[in-house]
């Protein structure tokens, strides 16, 4: 099995000059990120990546959590290379200063979020829900509430789970049964939660629980939902831990992948109830958990960009080592590695510049989102968070998908040993299958895009994203050679493709919603491909103004040929799937149930 190295340098080619670092650097607030610090980082992010945290990917697969008498137990490894990640503060990396984060930008930790998923993603879950509990406390939480407990959750000393789900609450969260009782200047809850990720473990000192549950005489659905904070510890007022809360995990679950990370079943007062505190307005829990989910979601898009480059390293690397077959047209000749063979370097092209589009497109939209925060012109922040809040699904669905898609490739390119666990190929594949089911699935996010977030402003976010698509096509160029002239029609055709299926999308979300909703997953894919092809469109400029700047490096030649690769091979895909949206669902309704 091969080892993980980070790749740097695309990773700061993108942050530089596509994601527009210096830009991001004069917004106040943002003074310290300069390159040489965002390269800093980068490096020390990958070594513990690469020396700490990949070498327990296979560990943790192999021996997962445990539940025991006292509470879950990590996989060997884990709490220690957990203490070391804390230590070294990256839980807090752009967390507030106010609460002992160093404030950086969300781009940079964008860069950090893929090597650790890349390196152990079962690991990477844990920080993930911290960040989502972070978030939803800060904006959410009472001042109280946000001294006593931000500042450990900030550092990673504490970790923050998120408690959504029930057997009969899973995509529909209106059916939420979870009770919480008021008493004093706090509430009882009673109820049971399944699936919930790193529910309980032994590498932090608490376990913060961010709840979903109702209040007495609370309306029915979704508005009587309310968001609690339940510690497994309580908290003194100075900020020690005093006695356990009455909350345990009940069970964890045997599945898929993802070993390592303890999926929990959790019960809520067994006994006395568990302390609970209310977060932001009663029956508003639900807005206020999506501030977490749309954390979550971002992370989770870049989780899936995390777990395909690490697929697509072992394949590479597996290319280049496997002696089977000799060169086409000439059968006499020496055996070669398979990297020589057409098909195995189509599909690690397939592989490669699809993590290239998903890795331009996941940190340009983690850039938005700091221009979102902090853009003096509150005009721009409007419009920057319009854009995440547009996008925001698709880099969830569309990442996780492909991520699927990538890691399967990586299977194929090993062959039969892709199959054999020793390779590690499975267990990337295992691991990639849950990231288009949590946190929404792939209909869910394509149905908050349809009927959420494109309906919300009659298209208008998604007319500036094509005006902007427009923009760059002029500038591509025809006279460039023939690569240049191809990037440039199938921008143009994915751009066509993109109009097209929104216009089809904003008339029939009215007229007849099961038809938009029956094509939304593969609206949402267009949209991916199209904003894919975009930013390596925008790479293969980048690149091409290095090389005219007297630039030598093999990269920017690398990073115009994988541009090319992906306008000829994979922007087609939107054309195809124009026509598969604007086939609505009359087919699929016209057979009865028993007809399945
Ligand atoms: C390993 C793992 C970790 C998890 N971690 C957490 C966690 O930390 N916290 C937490 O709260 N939950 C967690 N979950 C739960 C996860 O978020 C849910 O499983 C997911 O949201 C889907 O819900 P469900 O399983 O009930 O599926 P269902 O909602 O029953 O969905 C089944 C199928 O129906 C489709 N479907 C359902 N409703 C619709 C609709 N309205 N429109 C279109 N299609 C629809 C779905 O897309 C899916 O294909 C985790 C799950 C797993 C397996």
């Amino acid at each position: 099995m091969t080892t993980y190295i980070a790749p740097v340098r695309d990773m700061q080619f993108v942050i530089r000059e596509m994601a527009d670092l210096e830009r991001i650097a004069k917004l106040p607030g943002y003074e310290e990120a300069t390159p040489e610090l965002a390269d800093a980082v980068l490096e020390a992010a990958a070594k513990l990546a690469s020396e700490v945290l990949a070498p327990l990917n296979k560990i943790g697969d192999e021996q997962g959590a445990t539940l025991t008498p006292d509470g879950v137990v990590a996989a060997k490894g884990f709490g220690a290379a957990y203490r070391q990640f804390v230590d070294n503060g990256w839980n807090g990396l752009s967390g507030d200063p106010a609460y002992g984060g160093q404030g950086l930008p969300g781009l940079i930790c964008a860069a950090t979020v893929e090597m650790w998923n890349s390196a152990n993603m079962a690991f990477a879950l844990c920080p993930l829900l911290t960040a989502g509990a972070t978030e939803a406390l800060k904006q959410h939480g009472s001042p109280e509430l946000r001294a006593r407990y931000l500042p450990k959750l900030v550092s990673g000393e504490w970790t923050g789970t998120m408690n959504l789900t029930e057997p009969q609450a899973g995509s529909d969260l209106s059916a939420v049964r979870t009770k919480a009782v008021p008493e004093a200047d706090h509430y009882r809850i009673y109820g049971q939660k399944i699936f919930i990720t790193w529910g309980d473990h032994d590498m932090g000192e608490n376990v913060l629980h961010l709840v979903l549950a109702r209040t007495p005489n609370a309306p029915e659905g979704v508005r009587g939902i309310s968001l609690f904070l339940v510690p497994k510890f309580l908290v003194h007022a100075n900020g020690n831990l005093a006695e356990r809360n009455d909350l345990r995990c009940v069970s964890i679950e045997h599945k898929l992948g993802i070993h390592a990370s303890p999926t929990c079943v959790m019960s809520f007062g067994d006994n006395q109830g568990a302390i609970g505190y209310l977060v932001g307005g009663e029956n508003k829990g639900l807005s206020h958990m999506f501030t977490m989910m749309n954390e979550a979601r971002q992370k989770v898009g870049l989780q899936g960009l995390g777990i395909a480059e690490r697929a697509y390293q072992a394949a590479r690397d597996y290319a280049k080592e496997r002696v089977q077959g000799r060169p086409v047209g000439n059968k006499s000749g020496e055996r070669v590695t398979i990297i020589h063979h057409p098909d195995v370097r189509r599909m690690l092209l397939t592989m490669k510049s699809q993590i290239e589009a998903m890795r331009a497109f996941g940190y340009v939209l983690a850039g938005d989102l700091d221009f979102a925060q902090k853009h003096p012109d509150g005009a721009a922040r409007e419009r920057f968070q319009a854009r995440a809040d547009l996008l925001i699904p698709v880099l969830k669905g569309w990442c996780t998908e492909l991520a699927v898609e990538i890691a399967s490739i990586g299977v194929q390119v090993h062959g039969g040993m892709g199959f054999i666990e020793e390779t590690g190929a499975c267990q990337y594949l295992r691991d990639a299958r849950i990231a288009p089911i949590y946190e929404g699935t792939t209909g869910i996010q394509a149905s908050d895009l349809v009927g959420r977030k494109l309906s919300a402003d009659n298209g208008r976010a998604m007319a500036a994203l094509v005006g902007e698509m427009r923009t760059l096509e002029v500038h591509l160029g025809d006279t460039e050679g023939a690569g240049f002239a191809l990037i440039r029609i199938a921008l143009r055709d994915g751009i066509l493709a993109l109009e097209q299926a929104t216009q089809w999308m904003l008339q029939t979300i009215g007229q007849d919603p099961n038809a938009a909703l029956a094509g939304s997953v593969s609206y949402l894919m267009l949209v991916g491909y199209v904003c894919g092809g975009w930013q390596m469109a925008r790479a293969a400029i980048a690149s091409r103004t290095a090389l005219r700047s007297g630039e030598s490096d093999e990269f920017y030649r690398t990073k115009i040929a994988t541009a090319v690769f992906y306008a000829e091979q994979v922007m087609p895909k939107a054309t195809a799937l124009l026509s598969v949206v604007r086939s609505g669902a009359s087919t699929a309704r016209s057979l009865g149930d028993e007809c399945f």
